[in-house]
């Protein structure tokens, strides 16, 4: 895919190499599966292909990150105070999506928001929303009981595997005794019977 900058003020190979430069060889070979997952599932759902795939490329750019980077922009952007309580699995996506437009000048709004929602959901997402929590669930790198019922549905019904997600997530998380983060709980009730 080439890039017609509606996204991104530089090329796809530039955002490739920044994108690589902050994360793990194993991280990167995942925001590859997840952008191929997201080209798929956005050609089938008529999202804009560019935009699917910056969003992909950026949805971990800042899941290496300490936790004092995360707090220390929580505090100076003004973010909810109520984030602090949290952790990584929680501020990668909704604190990243500050550093990825502070850092690789995305402005695009509903890029940010795919980012922001792309771990826990949301009660209303955006085909663009959907097209990102599902690929990151289901891109070829995943293996775990339920991916290949997940990625069936992802290709069949993109709201249905949203709702299949959502549930699978928190049963596993309930299973090993974990918090819920809030909001998980919204997507739940707004999912669970789609
Ligand atoms: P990744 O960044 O590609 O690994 O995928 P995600 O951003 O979707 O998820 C990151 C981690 O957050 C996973 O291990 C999830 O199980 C975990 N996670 C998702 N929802 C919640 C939640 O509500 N509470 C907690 N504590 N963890 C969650
Ligand atoms: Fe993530
Ligand atoms: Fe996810
Ligand atoms: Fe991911």
């Amino acid at each position: 895919i080439e890039y017609q900058k509606h996204y991104y003020p530089g090329s796809r190979q530039q955002l490739l190499e920044k994108v690589k430069a902050s994360v793990s060889e194993k991280r990167f070979a995942h925001i590859l599966g997840v952008e191929q997952a997201a080209l798929t599932l956005a050609e089938k759902n008529g999202v804009d292909l560019e935009q699917a795939s910056v969003a992909a490329l950026v949805h971990d750019y800042a899941k290496e990150r300490s936790a004092a980077e995360f707090k220390a922009v929580i505090v100076q952007k003004g973010l909810d105070p109520e984030l602090l309580l949290w952790n990584n699995f929680i501020w990668h996506g909704v604190v990243g999506a500050q550093i990825i437009k502070d850092e690789l000048q995305i402005t695009d709004e509903a890029i940010l928001e795919a980012v922001r929602r792309h771990t826990v959901g949301a009660p209303e997402m955006t085909l663009l929303e959907q097209v990102l929590y599902v690929a990151d669930y289901i891109e070829a790198g995943r293996d775990f009981p339920g991916v290949d019922k997940a990625r069936e549905l992802a290709f069949e019904n993109l709201t249905q595997a949203v709702s299949y997600e959502t549930k699978h997530t928190l049963l596993h998380l309930m299973q090993q005794e974990k918090t819920i983060y809030p909001a998980a709980i919204l997507t739940y009730n707004a999912y669970v019977a789609k």
